[in-house]
């Protein structure tokens, strides 16, 4: 049996960063300043720390502006409130993205609500999801299930009339995912926890997009042959080395493999893609406050 190919998220990301940093001087030529991001990070947790240096660092390699905000674990949620509503206020920034979750005694949907939907970089504002769901193209739209649709048109070009089924309904993921299939005229089913015999709802999809948290659940036997997968999915666990461990995703690609046409291995598919869609957003927040035609 022939293998299925790897899609390779790391030099789509790549090449999507590139495309960015060939945008962003005509952006600085035009109105005098960098497109600006600004991250708030709220209290010491490692994960997020990474994860907010590594958006520093990329926002920086495309010629944008940094700026961050880190406040310690014990700050009010009106201290909070106060901070984004003085970056919604502060014109050289474009994007205003909080690292979530916050701690436990803020409350993170109010203030996501705070974020001028303008400059909502991660979309979880819900006049952002709100456009998304009445297909407003000026939406802006959650930074991973928009690079798991670059991905899949890269990979299958035309999607229109494919069976797709999102597993999954976060807000973060799996409802922006299905919404972003069905713009592009996909049948789509959303299988979750109570779905009954997720197996053969998954093996009629042409397209699946795993989005669980739930290490390699999704089989190979599941997947119907030639189908295309897209495994959003990070689980840490124990690796065969004693005491290590490593990441793997939500399908069992070893097994997935012999079925597919095409899948993203974990780590190295969607994963990259997150943070360059991040950055794209945000290119596409500045154009459009500075009153200026949004690229490609
Ligand atoms: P959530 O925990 O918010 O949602 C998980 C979803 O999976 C829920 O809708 C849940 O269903 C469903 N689910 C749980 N167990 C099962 C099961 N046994 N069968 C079917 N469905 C099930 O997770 P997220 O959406 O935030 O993230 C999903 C995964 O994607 C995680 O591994 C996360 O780390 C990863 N992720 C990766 C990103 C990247 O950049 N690559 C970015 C964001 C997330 P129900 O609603 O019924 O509980």
């Amino acid at each position: 049996m022939t293998l299925g190919k790897e899609i390779d998220g790391k030099a789509f990301a790549a090449g999507l960063r590139g495309r960015i940093a060939d945008i962003v001087p005509g952006f600085v030529a035009q109105k005098g300043r960098k497109p600006g991001l600004a991250v708030v990070l709220v209290g010491e947790d490692p994960a997020s720390s990474v994860y907010v240096r590594s958006k520093g660092k990329a926002t920086v390699e495309v010629g944008m502006e940094s700026l961050e905000f880190k406040r310690p674990a014990m700050i009010s949620q009106e201290e909070l409130i106060e901070l984004v509503e003085e970056l919604n206020a502060d014109d050289s920034v474009d994007g205003i993205l909080v690292q979530l979750p916050l701690p436990k005694h803020l409350d993170d949907a109010a203030v996501i609500a705070t974020i001028d939907p303008a400059k909502d970089v991660d979309g979880f504002h819900v006049v952002n999801a709100g456009k998304l769901a009445v297909g407003d193209p000026t939406a802006l739209v959650p930074c991973t299930p928009l690079g798991c649709l670059m991905l899949l048109k890269d990979e299958l070009g035309d999607l229109s009339g494919k069976e797709a089924v999102v597993i999954g309904r976060s807000n973060i993921v799996g409802k922006p995912m299905a919404q972003l299939l069905l713009g592009e005229s996909c049948t789509v089913t959303i299988a979750h926890s109570r779905t009954h015999d997720i197996a053969s709802v998954v093996h009629r999809a042409d397209i699946v997009v795993a989005a669980v948290g739930r290490p390699e659940m999704v089989k190979g036997s599941w997947i119907k042959p030639g189908a295309t997968v897209i495994d959003v999915g990070i689980n840490r666990v124990p690796a065969e080395e004693e005491g290590k461990t490593k990441i793997v995703g939500d399908v069992a690609t070893a097994e997935a493999i012999n079925h597919v046409a095409a899948i993203t291995p974990v780590p190295g598919g969607v994963g990259p893609m997150t943070i360059a869609v991040l950055l794209r957003n945000t290119l596409v927040a500045a154009h459009v406050r500075a009153g200026l035609p949004v690229p490609e």
